[in-house]
């Protein structure tokens, strides 16, 4: 059983994989692989450096640098989503109640490793206000990231299930039962 789980940026969606870890699901984090192979002195990071300079080291540079320009942005896929997928797809084999965590599911279409997905979302302000609270971020970088993420829209069309996290973290919770009881 593969669980694929997605959400925009503040909807929820690492408090619902936590609340999977602690009713022993195995979470692969798809954000965390990518991190790790990417991380200083890795050969994928040296890779990085070569095609767009030193600035590539520091992630938010980095994302700055391809949030603009689907060109540099598909160089950037090109070099670290198809690992990323190779190293999910060994993870996934570990174990028989798996989630696979990633913000990109639906972009990379690592949901068709999946047996349904799931996707979380929480109505915009809500969102900001969550992740202003969470982070140090401002409501324009916020609103640069979602904007650059595919649209709920589209997301809502492609997920087998959606769950609206705009209450309480308890409507999270049963939201999530009624799901997996089914
Ligand atoms: P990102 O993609 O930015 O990592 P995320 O989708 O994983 O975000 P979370 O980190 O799970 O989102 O949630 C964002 C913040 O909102 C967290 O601080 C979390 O504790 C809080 N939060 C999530 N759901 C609720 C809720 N129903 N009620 C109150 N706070 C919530």
């Amino acid at each position: 059983m593969i669980i694929g789980l997605t959400g925009g940026i503040g909807s929820g969606k690492s408090t619902v994989s936590n609340y999977l870890k602690k009713n022993e699901y195995v979470v692969i984090d798809a954000d965390e692989i990518s991190r790790a192979i990417t991380a200083k002195g890795t050969p994928l990071m040296d890779r990085l450096v070569d095609a767009f300079g030193p600035a590539a080291i520091d992630r938010k540079e980095l994302a700055k640098l391809v949030f603009s320009d689907s060109k540099k942005k598909a160089v950037l896929e090109s070099i670290v989503t198809t690992e990323v997928i190779r190293i999910v797809k060994e993870e996934l084999k570990k174990g028989d109640k798996m989630v696979l965590d990633a913000p990109l599911l639906f972009e990379t279409n690592m949901d068709e490793v999946c047996d349904f997905t799931i996707l979380v979302t929480a109505p915009l302000e809500l969102r900001i206000s969550r992740v202003m609270a969470r982070d140090n971020m401002s409501k324009e970088e916020i609103l640069a990231r979602i904007d650059n993420q595919m649209s709920e829209e589209e997301k809502i069309a492609r997920a087998d299930y959606v769950i609206d996290n705009g209450g309480s973290l308890e409507d999270l919770c049963k939201k999530i039962e009624e799901i997996l009881n089914v």
